[in-house]
């Protein structure tokens, strides 16, 4: 307990320690804080404003009705239903692949899909920015790791060619598809080209683009038109699909088909309850019919960049709408996020370790459900405070 102590204690000097605001309503482009006051929130997942849609509840009731609160099982002994099954198609389907396989969540996918098919003749090739699940998953496998700089082609190229130097057999190249802490989409067509040299395998996590970003908000590969060039997608219904819960994995039949067969978070875990899949499912039917609600996000995204470019601001990121408003200095960035709090504008300041030292920064994500006058009165409370505490002019 000492030693728990020390480092609960090591965590509040250096700034570090973590408190949880409390919400008491749904989630939503205004939520509702403990203090009773309404807040612009702009710092959700819930890209699409999908989270508190009655259409999404509805349905998730309507599953759990029919199919009862929990499976109890796992999915191989008796936790499948027909509903599962459907999601699995679905998810499928409207990502262009030929199968998928459904996990309690992305983090778990990301943990199961390295370990069964790549072995200690092989090799994971990762860029240093990649979400910890993926770093986790690729820890859990027995393929040598080689890291490359972040959305660095040539890096990659260069440590792709060592790789396979050291004689690996098989070389995967892993990568977000968004990388959630700037707001840049990898180069999916830069990558595949490289891999195809080479003849490597892409792996590709679109946790922060599944629903919103490319054609149909099908996705990076689907942005940049190779849909048929990654080997291996993974997500999640716990963003924009609605914010439930849920991961997935999407490829080919045989590589869905061995996921069932090895996959640890697949065969040592419960399905996923009926409700969640249930929701997952509306969720997928819900944005496939969404260019308005895709559009309007995309419309914020850009009113919000400019609106803050204009107030001064250094903004990161590039055509996405997690937009990060860079600070620099981390406890600078935590009195912003606070007074920004006071002034009824819900964000949150990043610092080291989740972002490189001396780079906080207020990461904010737009939202479908913001509207105009939403955007405005933010940028106009960030350029306030940012006068105030000389941030900017
Ligand atoms: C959110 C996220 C995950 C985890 O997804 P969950 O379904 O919440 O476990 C994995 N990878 C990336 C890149 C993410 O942003």
């Amino acid at each position: 307990m000492e030693r728990v102590h020390n480092q609960l204690d090591e965590l509040r000097s250096e700034g570090l320690y973590k408190t949880e605001r409390t919400l008491v309503s749904p989630q939503g482009g205004t939520v509702t804080v403990l203090d009773g006051q309404a807040v612009l929130n702009f710092c959700a997942n819930n890209y699409l404003g999908m989270a508190d849609d009655p259409r999404l509840v509805q349905a998730a009731n309507a599953a759990m009705t029919r199919y009862g609160y929990g499976m109890a099982s796992v999915r191989f002994i008796c936790g499948t239903t027909e509903l599962h099954q459907e999601l699995e198609r679905e998810t499928a389907e409207f990502l262009g692949t030929e199968a998928s396989i459904t996990f309690a969540a992305c983090f778990d996918a990301n943990g199961a899909v390295f370990e069964p098919l790549l072995g200690e003749r092989d090799a994971i090739v990762s860029d240093t920015l990649n979400h910890a699940s993926i770093i986790d998953g690729i820890r859990l496998s027995k393929a040598a790791r080689y890291r490359y700089r972040t959305r660095d082609l040539d890096d990659l190229d260069r440590v792709v060619s060592e790789a396979v130097a050291d004689g690996a057999e098989t070389v995967m190249i892993a990568t977000d598809g968004v990388f959630s802490m700037d707001g840049f989409i990898a180069d999916l067509s830069g990558m595949c080209d490289i891999a195809d040299r080479h003849d490597a395998l892409v792996m590709v996590d679109d946790c922060h683009a599944t629903g919103f970003v490319g054609p149909g908000g099908r996705g990076t590969p689907a942005l940049h038109g190779v849909v048929d060039r990654v080997d291996i997608l993974t997500g999640t219904f716990g963003k924009a699909l609605g914010g439930g819960m849920g991961g997935f994995i999407a490829a080919r039949t045989e590589v869905v088909e061995l996921m069932r067969q090895r996959a640890r978070p697949y065969l040592f875990s419960n399905a996923l309850a009926p409700g969640l899949v249930g929701g997952a499912i509306a969720g997928l039917r819900l944005v496939a019919e969404a260019d308005e609600r895709r559009a309007q996000l995309h419309r914020n995204a850009r009113r919000f960049r400019e609106g803050m470019s204009t107030a001064g601001f250094d903004l990161g990121g590039a055509g996405h709408p997690i937009i990060p408003v860079m600070i620099g200095d981390a406890a600078t960035a935590a009195e912003m996020a606070d007074r920004l709090l006071e002034r009824g504008i819900y964000v949150i300041a990043f610092s080291y370790p989740v972002v490189p030292k001396d780079t906080a920064r207020i990461r904010t994500q737009m939202n479908a459900a913001h509207t105009d006058e939403d955007i405005d009165r933010t940028v106009a409370a960030f350029a306030a405070i940012g006068s105030e505490m000389g941030l900017v002019a």
